[in-house]
């Protein structure tokens, strides 16, 4: 306010000068003369003072002209930027300031303003590499895809936005379900930045999803020397590519390669189970007898599982029951309270139709941890040991609506797989799976509702003698009709009394998760046994 007011006062008084000073100058007498080679000119002071201005505004023009002229130059010499730069500042002004206007925009979400701004940048500046990204961006903003892929391929030509430009292509093709494409650019965007993590992250999911295992465990070294991995999660995710390699070679019929990749995946991390359980049934199957026992044990002390007991069978595939319930007991010997070796010792003790063991080694299973497994073991042992048809009826019963026990659950999505795999068959995501047990989702009873006869019959009361544990198994002819749901153990049937069950009798296994499961089948049918034990 008051600098405007100085401002309005100066220029008055500048005003009031300069007139002052004409008046003064045309009221001077005298005149000005020049001299100039044998010429004389002469003027008026008032004439000398235009001529005076006149001189320096020509001067300025030529100034103005030789700098013109010397961009001319400069621009015929090869300098391109030269002649622009001569005209182009103001240009260039507001082609920056529509950049600054159309990434505020971007930032704010405002698709369309940002959009027009961005094609105005590129309109008014010479460059290519910042206003193709800009059109590239606010084009996705808008959910324009062609616009920005076309930009994103302009990209692709400069050296410079190379890498932005194959990103953007990558983004797109992923947003549009084109895997196959995808990788391709994938690889490429790793060829031109192999330290780059999220593209090293993207290509890995991709190569695994396409079971592109080894492109997957190149993916995965260069991530490990990026140092931007764990090593002891780079070798658990090695371990786990190996193994889908050697799978992938056995489908292949490529014995060898199977091997040595199997073996791999073992050595890199001897606790995976289902590296443990191929590899040592691929030793078994080269004779190996006792690397293949090694590594059996080996995984089976941090976890008893059914395909680690199916392994160690197939050592000596032609053994007799009673000799393989022998062989087994080292390995049982392990992990003696956990379910799964319970369960492998009582499936063991009823090949080899040893029913009290079988009974001993399943102890309070079927009660404090009912899976479709354990409730179907204790339906053969009271049948092996004689019990009426009625009691089995009702373990087979239970059996039907128990949850199915552990299983290969994706952490991620909580499917529930019957094998292992590296990829998850839902959520495809690479090494997620784990043996647990999956989240109690069916709905209990359904199974016993499509029996409603045989369940219904069992819900009368039986006033029937309970047959006890003493029963002779002699007096069990019958072998078991139905078999244990696993396929661990061979069937061979040789009648015998393997007294080799010691150690286990009243177990308290502390199995999370299965007293709900428990609770949701109280109203139904209990076989007689089982009043008794509860
Ligand atoms: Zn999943």
């Amino acid at each position: 306010m008051l600098w405007s007011l100085i401002k309005i006062l100066l220029f008055i008084g500048v005003a009031a000068a300069l007139t002052y000073g004409a008046g003064m100058i045309m009221e001077t007498p005298g005149e000005v003369s020049l001299a100039f080679a044998g010429q004389e000119i002469t003027l008026s002071p008032l004439g000398f003072l235009v001529a005076l201005l006149v001189l320096m505004l020509a001067t300025w023009i030529v100034l103005r002209l030789v700098g013109f002229i010397m961009a001319i130059l400069r621009f015929l010499t090869g300098d391109q930027t030269a002649i622009s730069r001569y005209f182009d500042r103001n240009r260039e002004r507001r082609g920056f300031e529509a950049v600054t206007q159309s990434m505020i925009a971007l930032a704010a979400g405002e698709g369309r303003k940002a959009q027009a701004k961005a094609q105005t940048a590129e309109k008014l500046l010479n460059r290519p590499e910042l206003t193709r990204l800009l059109n590239a961006q606010t084009a996705e903003l808008n959910g324009n895809t062609d616009r920005a892929l076309a930009y994103y391929k302009e990209m692709l030509t400069d050296d410079k936005t190379r890498f932005v430009g194959v990103q953007g292509l990558l983004r797109q093709k992923l947003k549009e379900g084109d895997t196959v494409t995808a990788l391709k650019l994938a690889e490429k965007a790793f060829a031109i930045q192999p330290q780059h993590n999220p593209t090293l992250d993207t290509l890995f999911d991709l190569q695994a999803r396409s079971a592109d295992w080894s492109g997957a465990r190149r993916t995965l070294t260069a991530k490990v020397r990026a140092s931007s991995m764990p090593k002891d999660v780079g070798k658990r995710r090695e371990a786990v590519l190996s193994l889908a390699d050697a799978r992938a070679a056995l489908a292949d019929q490529n014995e060898a390669k199977a091997r040595e990749a199997a073996y791999a995946a073992n050595r890199l991390s001897p606790t995976f189970v289902p590296a443990a359980a191929l590899a040592a049934r691929l030793h078994a199957e080269a004779g190996e007898a006792r690397h293949a026992a090694r590594i059996v044990k080996k995984a089976w002390t941090t976890q008893p599982h059914p395909d680690l007991a199916a392994s160690f069978a197939a050592i000596a595939p032609d053994e007799t029951p009673e000799a393989r319930l022998k062989r087994f007991q080292p390995l049982l010997a392990l992990q003696p309270d956990n379910p799964e070796t319970r369960m492998v010792a009582t499936e063991l003790s009823l090949t080899a139709e040893d029913f009290p063991g079988a009974r001993r080694a399943l102890g309070d299973l079927a009660e404090t941890a009912p899976t479709t497994r354990s409730l179907a073991l204790m339906a053969a042992i009271e049948r092996g040991e004689g019990a009426p048809d009625s009691v089995v009826r009702g373990w087979l019963a239970k059996a039907l609506d128990a949850p199915r026990g552990e299983a290969w659950v994706c952490e991620k999505c909580n499917t529930a797989h019957g094998t292992w795999t590296p990829i998850c068959e839902t959520c495809e995501s690479f090494d997620t799976l784990s043996w647990t047990l999956p989240p109690a989702t069916e709905e209990a009873g359904s199974a016993a509702a499509m029996l409603p006869l045989i369940v219904g019959a069992l819900q009368r009361p039986d006033p029937e003698p309970e047959p006890e544990q003493d029963t002779p198994a002699a007096e069990a002819e019958t072998p078991r009709k139905r078999h244990p749901p696993t396929q661990s153990v061979d069937d061979a049937e040789v009648s015998d009394d393997g007294d080799t069950d010691d150690r286990v009798t009243p177990l308290h296994p502390d199995s999370a998760g299965t007293d709900t499961a428990e609770d949701t089948r109280d109203e139904e049918p209990k076989p007689v046994r089982t009043s008794e034990a509860l």
